[in-house]
């Protein structure tokens, strides 16, 4: 069959939009030029037979295709200019090439940790305020793109053409000691929520933290809040033992949407198989990351779509397929090169091991628009059941969410 850029079956109904179309560049806002949405790297696609590609197009138009982890914003093409363009405290969506991705439910997690609107050191209330706000304005402004609020949102996507963004952010450090907070970012449509970036907060310590003495107290009390609320809970950036406290605190699963497996690849940003196990035991999933240098393995010391898939094999015959998914966590620009920008402030250092194969970037994962199609083609060329496929895709992550949602 003819090999079409990104080809999928799971089209969406497309206008054309464009973020901001509805201001006027130049006086409403100044203008940067973006990284290509569609294009900036060669576009990949993983190689399988026409039976097998007939295969995947199958699964894309049928099932519930979701990422767990991802930000949908577009970088300026000159990452040099990151900062000066992030104080302007607005960040574009890549709406076109969304459209495209085969995908019908995204964990968006906006700026996160590069909200560094009025603060260099992120995580700011009122940058996170901000930055909401300012996308999902740009959000009402368009039909493609809507935000999941309740269960009945994530399966109206696809049936509808559309695409639901799960709210998210990384970590609750913009919440202080405010616990009336999480309700608040509920009600501005946050669904899910890492207990703790990088560097340790008031709720307990990140994974850079040498000395992680697990939840705090209010940790504790933000845990039980969240859950009462219906705030999906995460622990991909905690310490061990804070990951460890959080799900067994937590009334409802917990989830590690963006990791792998750190028997495969030995830094502090990979799960050990106890903290896998413990999420999983609890029904909660973990999925599996992308980001440059983040999931690569000693048979694969080049990050790529081998080195993502063994970790997710590994995680697989560890707790099940009922507990593994996918959370690429990829961005519309050069990840490499704002990884380097912001490696101090992201912590990036201690998440990485030196003893890799730099890459520029992930061949066939580089983005949310190209994804989702090669891994199920991997899953499908490697034998996987579609039944299984449907699970890791997307039922398994719809499980968690509707034992921890509150509709
Ligand atoms: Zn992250």
């Amino acid at each position: 069959m003819k090999k079409t850029e990104y080809s999928n079956s799971n089209k969406k109904n497309y206008d054309g939009y464009k973020s901001f179309q509805y201001l006027e560049s130049g006086v409403d806002y100044q203008e940067y030029k973006l990284a290509k949405e569609i294009g900036r790297v060669p576009a990949y696609t993983y190689p399988v037979s026409e039976d097998q590609e007939e295969i995947v197009q199958g699964i894309l138009a049928e099932e519930n295709i979701v990422s767990m982890h991802e930000h949908t914003f577009v970088t300026p093409e000159n990452v040099n200019e990151f900062y000066e363009f992030r104080r302007q405290g607005r960040d574009w969506t890549g709406y076109e090439a969304l459209s495209i991705s085969g995908l019908d439910v995204i964990f968006e997690n906006f700026m996160d940790g590069t909200a560094m609107i009025t603060s260099q050191a992120g995580w700011k209330w009122n940058d996170v305020i901000h930055d909401l706000g300012i996308r999902m304005s740009d959000i009402e402004h368009q039909d493609m793109v809507f935000m999941a609020k309740r269960i009945d949102d994530l399966y109206r996507a696809k049936k509808e053409g559309k695409i639901a963004f799960v709210g998210a952010l990384e970590s609750c450090s913009m919440i202080e000691n405010e616990l009336d907070r999480l309700d608040i970012l509920y009600g501005f449509g946050i669904r899910t929520m890492g207990v703790v970036y990088s560097e340790a907060n008031m709720l307990g310590s990140g994974l850079r933290e040498p000395n992680d003495s697990g939840l705090s107290v209010f940790g504790k009390q933000a845990v039980h809040r969240m859950n009462k609320l219906g705030i999906t809970i995460d622990v991909s950036h905690s310490g061990d033992k804070t990951a460890l406290d959080t799900i067994e605190t937590s009334s409802k699963p917990v989830t590690i949407n963006h990791a792998g497996a750190r028997a495969l690849w030995d830094t502090r940003r990979m799960k050990p198989d106890d903290v896998i196990k413990a999420c999983a035991a609890r029904g909660g999933v973990i999925a599996i990351e992308a980001a440059p240098h983040s999931t690569v393995t000693k048979n694969h010391p080049r990050h790529n779509i081998e080195s993502f898939m063994e970790h997710f094999e590994y995680t697989a015959n560890l707790v099940g397929i009922e507990h593994v998914a996918f959370g690429p966590d990829t961005l519309f620009g050069d990840h490499v090169g704002l990884h380097d920008l912001l490696s101090g402030k992201l912590s990036i250092k201690s998440s990485q091991k030196d003893d890799l194969e730099r890459v520029e970037y992930v061949e066939g994962i580089e983005n949310p628009a190209e994804s989702f199609p090669n891994i199920i083609r991997w899953l499908v060329k490697h034998g996987y059941s579609h039944e299984d496929i449907k699970k890791v895709i997307g039922t398994n992550i719809f499980r968690v969410l509707k034992e921890t949602w509150a509709k």
